[in-house]
């Protein structure tokens, strides 16, 4: 899974990018409206984190100019780019979210927000957008558990070591 994380604050993108690939997700990180218009009109991307307060960047040199994370999700969603987006501000106003959910955001979380709900939320928004309502996934007799990392296979768990992505019977 493919993510791209727009956030411009160091500190925050950072700790989330390392947080993120721990759960085994593969992590772009851009800082401004430019270099996310960019990544999403080139790349393609399993889901968005998208911070709302965000510098324009590109040639406007940093400066205000009234567009930011609404402006890209705005243009993806005008696109017809249906690319599952999570909004994440520090904007707690209820109009702010609820604008956020009108322009195509498919859910929105308010800084601080505690990571184990981020995860959650991330798994919630793929698997809607998988069209699944069950949390595992399933093949024959085998199905994974995306929170637990869980393995069964005819109802038998199994246990799957990360770096070789082999399993075995416990
Ligand atoms: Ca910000």
């Amino acid at each position: 899974m493919r993510l791209l994380l727009v956030e411009d604050d160091r500190m925050i993108g950072e700790g989330l990018r390392a947080a993120l690939r721990l759960e085994g997700y593969a992590v772009d990180w851009v800082r401004d409206v430019a270099a996310a218009q960019a990544a999403l009109g080139s790349e393609r991307f399993d889901l968005v984190l998208l911070d709302l307060g965000l510098p324009p960047g590109g040639r406007s040199g940093g400066a205000a100019t009234g567009v930011d994370g609404m402006t890209v999700l705005r243009s993806l969603r005008a696109r017809g780019d249906a690319t599952p987006v999570i909004v994440l501000t520090a904007r707690d106003q209820r109009g702010d979210r609820v604008a956020g959910l009108d322009a195509g955001a498919d859910d929105y979380l308010v800084k601080p927000f505690d990571l184990d709900e981020l995860n959650a939320r991330i798994r919630a928004v793929l698997r809607r957008h998988g069209g699944r309502a069950e949390p595992s996934l399933r093949c024959g007799p085998v199905s994974l558990d995306p929170a637990t990392r869980q393995v069964t296979r005819d109802g038998r768990r199994w246990h799957c070591r990360r770096a070789s992505s082999r399993c075995s019977r416990r």
